[in-house]
């Protein structure tokens, strides 16, 4: 007999559930799809031990008949394309026949099903894919499939299973995911008997997107809506104060099928330009109805990455949609919003009652810490409901989403009472200092590297904000660091260094740009020593050093003579301006004038602007904000961070209790 043999059927789609079904989420997401497939209009999801134990998804769709389900279990087998040409129109969430047999080689599966108008519906069990029980079932439209002891039979694939909490957040991220592609289907998903999250199935994207990220969080969405000759899109995006620590957040859905595709992911982001600060990521949840011949699913078993014909296109597409969205918003935060933050949630001293209607019991494995490094969330109107519960799937936790009725006033430490020395005041405002910007480290080259190419991209899609800013009155300044002011509306908090960075960013980069035959020649020529390497790089770059107004003259070996620079450079500032000119040049490395141009604006405007604790007299904050109202964009610093924030009049009267209060007024 010769060495090479067929593998069992079974063998084979053990190595196939390798691919298709790594973990107890993509059992599930196969089974919701298939449910999808199916025309179910109500599906719900039971899960035992994060899935390890029992899987049980039940629909209300077309069923299975009788003759074809022993059918469904054999590999390759499918209902949903027969031939090569439907292979290019899919417009099915399955199609490769691969998710039952695979699921039922590493289980054990029960599975009632029944359609319309036959006589009796099947039962069917299977352990590790072999049929053990096939019979005539009671009749009721749909289907339900249990799956049990997954992964009994493949040992290295349980181990490779993490804990519980995290297969439940990617399970709860999953099923998020598919409801959200799916509107119209109302969703159920309960935990060892609790209920995770369930949308209603009303056909609405809001409604949705409120069913699983709460009702504040979808209130503070915008809508969106682009079309072109390929693409029609539609959907909702945070605004640029709702945000999140990971891209997580963001749901691309094509033709009803979620994806995961890193380029529209960054269309996004770019849609936001430097609205978005620096390492946050907005909610956004997009709908994209294209002709299905324009995009490839079958790149992997699990269909979620794709290939599109077209994604330049759709990525501008994406970016024009949310731009033109956030154009006519609101761009300064509300100080009120703000200063909410979730509360933790304290299981210890929860009421017993309460735990039950919030449907949960005390997560074993909660660490106190964890909800303190979780991210702020917007509070709900209403309280504990059980849809005030969400899922932390980055933490794999549960907590409970509340208004916080106070502000969290922390008493201040001994070193903050201590006055803050006042500099003198012609050292400051003025002097050009070296200043560490908070976020960010200027000296790692491939970290300011990293961080430019950020900024840049965003800045470059900059668009010009239609709101008119505020004119403010000035009225003082607190620890140095923040300037106060009114206007009809309220009351204004401007962070004095973020307002001075976006005013030198958008000085430096119009003088930058202007390189005219005004060069002013220096007193003493400036002598400039590079290593050998940084010499070539700087030899290969003369040209782009010319648009900016920089003429070096070799000068021995390793050197270079500057003799002349452009007019605008402040006086005593000509060396240093060209050492960062040309230390940008070699960690940038190859880029447009354009872009070398901004790099240099962003990188000098930090560094001259004026740090925290730095005292301005009136005159100085007044100038300040008199050229802040002329930026082009004024509500942002070049990485994203707010200028300033704003407390409306009703926020003012609403925390001196003035609304609502039936106070007596005896003054009248
Ligand atoms: P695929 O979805 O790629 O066709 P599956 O292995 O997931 O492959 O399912 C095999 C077949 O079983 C499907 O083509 C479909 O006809 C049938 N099927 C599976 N689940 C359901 C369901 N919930 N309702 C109706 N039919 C189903
Ligand atoms: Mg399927």
């Amino acid at each position: 007999m010769g060495k090479i043999q067929e593998l069992t059927e079974q063998l084979a789609n053990q190595i196939a559930a390798g691919e298709v079904v790594e973990r107890p989420a993509s059992v599930i997401k196969e089974l919701v799809e298939n449910a999808i497939d199916a025309g179910a209009t109500q599906i719900d999801i039971m899960i035992e031990e994060a899935g390890l134990k029992t899987i049980q998804v039940t629909d209300n769709g077309e069923g299975i008949a009788s003759e074809d389900v022993l059918a469904a279990f054999k590999r390759h087998a499918t209902s949903k394309i027969h031939t090569r040409d439907d292979l290019f129109r899919i417009r099915t969430l399955g199609f490769r026949g691969e998710a039952l047999p695979s699921i039922a080689s590493v289980s054990e599966i029960r599975l009632e099903t029944a359609v319309v108008g036959e006589e009796a519906g099947s039962l069917l069990v299977l352990k590790g894919g072999r049929v053990e029980e096939h019979s005539p079932a009671k009749l009721r439209q749909g289907t339900q499939l249990t799956v049990s002891n997954l992964f009994y039979n493949t040992p290295a694939r349980l181990k490779y299973v993490k804990t519980i909490q995290t297969e439940l957040a990617n399970i709860g991220d999953i099923v998020n995911r598919l409801a959200l592609s799916h509107p119209n289907i109302a969703f159920r998903l309960a935990h060892d008997g609790n209920r995770m999250m369930s949308t209603t199935g009303n056909g609405d994207l809001k409604t949705a997107i409120a069913g699983i990220y709460g009702v504040s969080t979808a209130k503070k969405m915008l809508e969106i809506k682009a079309e072109d000759l390929d693409f029609t899109l539609k959907g909702y995006v945070t605004l640029p104060e709702v945000t999140r620590a990971s891209r997580n957040y963001l749901s691309v859905i094509i033709n009803g099928r979620y994806i995961k595709n890193f380029a529209l992911n960054k269309a996004i982001v770019a849609g936001y330009g430097s609205k978005l600060m620096v390492g946050r990521f907005p909610i956004a949840v997009i709908e994209i109805d294209m002709d299905p011949l324009l995009v490839d699913v079958n790149v992997h078993p699990t269909k979620q990455e794709v290939r599109l014909s077209k994604e330049k296109e759709l990525m501008g597409l994406i970016t024009s949609a949310i731009q033109q969205a956030l154009a006519s918003e609101q761009l300064i935060p509300s100080a009120v919003e703000n200063l909410k933050f979730k509360k933790k949630v304290d299981w210890q001293h929860t009421p017993k009652s309460e735990q039950t209607v919030l449907g949960f019991s005390q997560p074993k494995s909660t660490n106190p810490e964890r909800f303190e490094s979780m991210e702020r969330i917007e509070p709900t109107e209403h309280l504990k409901k059980t849809s005030d519960l969400a899922f932390d799937r980055m933490t794999g936790d549960f907590f409970v989403k509340e208004e916080v009725e106070e502000f969290v006033v922390e008493t201040p430490t001994h070193e903050e009472l201590a006055p803050v020395e006042t500099p003198k005041e012609e050292e400051i405002y003025e002097e050009y200092e070296q200043t560490q910007h908070p976020d960010f480290n200027w000296s790692d080259s491939a970290e300011a590297k990293k961080e430019l190419n950020r900024v840049m991209t965003s800045l470059e899609r900059e668009e010009v904000p239609e709101e008119r800013f505020p004119e403010l009155e000035y009225f003082g300044q607190m620890h140095g660091t923040y300037l106060f002011a009114q206007s009809d509306t309220g009351l204004f908090i401007i962070d004095q260094h973020a307002a001075q960075e976006r005013i030198k960013y958008e000085y430096f980069r119009e003088e930058i740009g202007k390189v005219g035959d005004d060069l002013q020649e220096l007193l003493l020529p400036i002598i400039l020593d590079y290593p050998t390497n940084d010499v070539l790089t700087i030899k290969e770059n003369e040209e782009l050093l010319h648009q900016v107004g920089i003429y070096l003259e070799p000068y021995g070996q390793n050197s270079f003579i500057l003799r002349y620079h452009p007019t605008w450079y402040p006086q005593g500032e000509e060396e240093s301006i060209v050492r960062e000119m040309i230390d940008m040049l070699l960690s940038t490395g190859n880029v447009s004038v354009k872009k070398f141009r901004e790099a240099t604006a962003i990188m000098m405007s930090c560094k001259r602007s004026i740090k925290a604790n730095h005292y301005l007299n009136d005159s100085q904050a007044r100038v300040l904000l008199e050229d802040l109202a002329k930026c082009s964009n004024p509500f942002n610093c070049p990485h994203g961070r707010p200028v300033l924030i704003h407390f409306t009049n009703k926020d003012m009267e609403k925390m001196f209790k003035r609304i609502q209060d039936p106070h007596i007024s005896y003054g009248q």
